[in-house]
Parts: C-alpha cells; structure tokens; sequence
C-alpha cells in the first residue's frame, strides 16, 4: 500500500487530518480540557490565528481527538448514527461548520472564525446529524436521569406515597436509568461521590422571617409547634423543619413580605458545628471534550435536580401535591441517609426560588435521642441571637 493511501485510510479512521496549526491557550478559551491539551503540548511556533510574539503555542493536532469526541456527544455522521433508510423520515443534515458551531456555543467557548473553519474542514466527516449521545433516536444519560426523577415524583404524588420502595417496580419508561424504588439511594450516592455535605461552623448567622410583631422568644420566632406546623417545600404537614435564609432579602422573599408588611426578623446561630447537604454549590461540571463523560452526565442531572426541587410552586393547594417529591427526599436525607464515618446530616442548603442568588437552609428536627418533646427542643442545636420588629421599607429588603 502507498503512503498516500495508508495515510488516507488512518484519517478515516480517526475521523481527522491535522490541520498543521498551531493554536495558544488563549485562542482556544476557557474549556478545562482543552487548555491542559495545549499547556502539555507547546511548543517554540507562534499562534495561527493570534499571531502572538509572547503566547506558545500547541499544534492543533493535539486537540482534534477531543474536539471530534466533544462533536460526537451530540452529533454523528449518518451511517454510525443509526439512521432509517426509509426516505419518509425528513433527516436534517448539517455541515461541520455547524456542528462545531453548536457545540462550542453550548460550552460558551468564543473561538474565531479561521479556526473553526481549519478545526472543521479537518473533520473527515461532512455530513452531520443530530445524535444524542451519538445515535440519531438517542438521549443524554443526564436526561435520562431527569425523566427517572420525573418518575419517580410522579410516583410519589399521584400513585404511593409511602410504599413506594416495598414494591420492586418495573422502569416507568425504558429510556428511566433509574427506577423509582432506586432513586433515593441513588441520590444519596450523588451526595457522598461528590462530596456535597460540608461543616456549618458556629459563627454561620441566618435569619429568619415572621410575619407580624413577636416577641424576642425561640418560642414565638422558631418553627411552629407540630399540631400547627403546615406543609412547606421540605417537610410535610405535623413535622415542622426549621427554615432559615443566609440574608435578610432572601428570608422576606421567601415569606412572600412586601413593602408596608409588619415582620419580626431573627438571627440565628448554631451552637455546635453543623452538617449539612449543600445543593447551593455544585461540582464541577468535566468539559465535554474530556472522556468523562459519565461524571459530565451527573453533574448535568444535579444541576436539573436542584433547579425542580427549588422551583417557585403556586400557594393555591396544589403545593400539598406538588412538595410531595421534596418531602421525601428531605425525610429521606433526615432518616435514612448517612454520610462519613456513618453520621446523619442536620440539614440541607438550596437556591432560593424567589430571591435571586439567595440560598436558605432548612435544618431537620432531631426526635431520636429520647430527650425532645416539643419542637423547639428539637431544634436545640440553634440558638437564637436578636431579633427586630418593624416594616418592610420600599426596597422590599431591610425593616424600618
Ligand atoms: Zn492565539
């Protein structure tokens, strides 16, 4: 065989040739993956495309494996993608330049014009279609999880709200990766692999919101007495959990205060270190490029989980459905789940859905040790600092 030939048959199969550039790590933005490609790899060449006297540079050959791995979680060329021959199905093909396009908007990596068109035109491939996960009738794993969590808080609300994990139940769907007897321990699982339960030290001050003038007691301004506790986004009704905001805005957002209201705003402490599951502060989500792409796939499903359990829910009745989900969770993360060296943990941080940025915290009562009877006792390992009385001020934040 010529060397020609040999050389034609290897691009085919790696799906690339090189474009014999060279590109910086300053043209190539800020995709974690890629940069570490190109550091490993500089060389004495000046950039292609920026022309830098100082910038070295890295040849771009060493990319175009990933750039095509990253293309190929989303798109792939029509044969490998499983496409129908039945020419009744309207299949939609897209050049590389495309493709690459759409990709690199996803990752929000702004690469100038000459190289995406040498990246490109380097691609063997010139006909793309559209193939999650690189099959034409494929999903992501990460939206595959979502419609198992979908399931499952189907399954909660409408079909068994307590059995639910006695009965081994079929996937609801087939493309379901986990069923909805496996998903509380798979969300445990999530926890603990990425480390997402972190110390609450002492100094932690939170506030929280009453409507109304109270007195400065953890009685009148801690969570309600249990024959009065309602069901809110985390606990159900009778088992009051006491929620708490990082800052004052946050904690009258989530009270739904508005300016003119008469509230009692409270600071709060703990008074021994605290655990806490933190769903504020995700992991890091792998580039796409990279090859992991299972953990990519995770983190993408934490990031959709969090945003439906903080969701803003209408106070109109349906939340006594629509918490349900939350609920069990929540009791899931008080009861049942352990993190290191078997512990339990206190409570859970989340976004806020009604103050931009605001987090709150909501912190689960402890029964189990034979000493609580009410539920402030319950709560005993906060401590109530001050609190204010007043109006809430027309910037909708602090109390006049
Ligand atoms: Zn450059």
């Amino acid at each position: 065989m010529g060397i020609v030939k040999s050389q034609w048959l290897e691009q085919e199969e790696r799906g690339w040739q090189d474009p014999e550039t060279w590109v910086c790590q300053h043209c190539i933005g800020e995709d974690s993956h890629l940069r570490q490609l190109v550091r490993k790899n500089l060389g004495g060449v000046s950039c292609s495309y920026c022309k830098s006297k100082t910038r070295k540079a890295a040849p771009i050959a060493v990319l175009m494996a990933a750039v095509l791995f990253g293309v190929k979680y989303s798109y792939n060329d029509e044969a490998n993608a499983g496409c129908p021959y039945d020419r009744e199905f309207n299949i939609e093909y897209m050049s590389s330049r495309d493709v690459l396009e759409q990709v690199l908007d996803v990752e929000g990596l702004d690469w100038s014009d000459a190289l995406k068109n040498d990246v490109a035109e380097a691609f063997a491939n010139t006909g793309w279609v559209d193939a999650p996960d690189g099959d034409w009738m494929g999903s992501y794993n990460h939206e595959r999880l979502h419609w198992s969590w979908e399931s499952f808080a189907h399954a909660v609300k409408f079909q068994s709200r307590f059995h639910f994990q006695t009965r081994k139940r079929p996937r609801s769907y087939s493309d379901d990766l986990v069923s909805v007897h496996e998903m509380l321990p798979f969300l445990g699982q999530l926890v603990r692999q990425h480390s997402m339960v972190r110390k609450l030290p002492v100094a932690t001050i939170l506030q929280r919101v009453r409507p109304g003038k109270h007195p400065h007691s953890v009685l009148e301004l801690g969570p309600p007495p249990k024959e009065k506790a309602s069901a809110g986004r985390m606990n159900p009704a009778g088992i009051p959990y006491l929620y708490l905001a990082y800052d004052e805005k946050t904690a009258l957002a989530e009270t739904r205060s508005k300016k003119g209201d008469q509230v009692t705003i409270s600071q709060w402490s703990p008074i021994r270190d605290l655990h806490v599951i933190d769903l504020s502060c995700f992991p890091r989500c792998p580039s796409v490029f990279s090859d992991k792409r299972r953990e990519h796939d995770l983190v993408q499903f934490l990031y959709k989980f969090t945003d439906e359990i903080s969701k803003p829910v209408a106070h109109d009745g349906s939340e006594h459905i629509e918490y349900v989900p939350t609920q069990v969770v929540s009791e899931y993360f008080a009861q049942a789940f352990k993190h290191a060296k078997s512990k339990r943990v206190d409570g859970l941080i989340y976004p806020s859905a009604v103050a931009q940025d605001g987090r709150n915290l909501v912190l689960f009562p402890q029964y189990d040790d034979g000493q609580a009877t009410h539920t402030h006792e319950a709560f005993a390992a906060m401590e109530l600092n001050v609190s204010r009385s007043g109006r809430v001020n027309s910037c909708g934040n602090t109390v006049i």
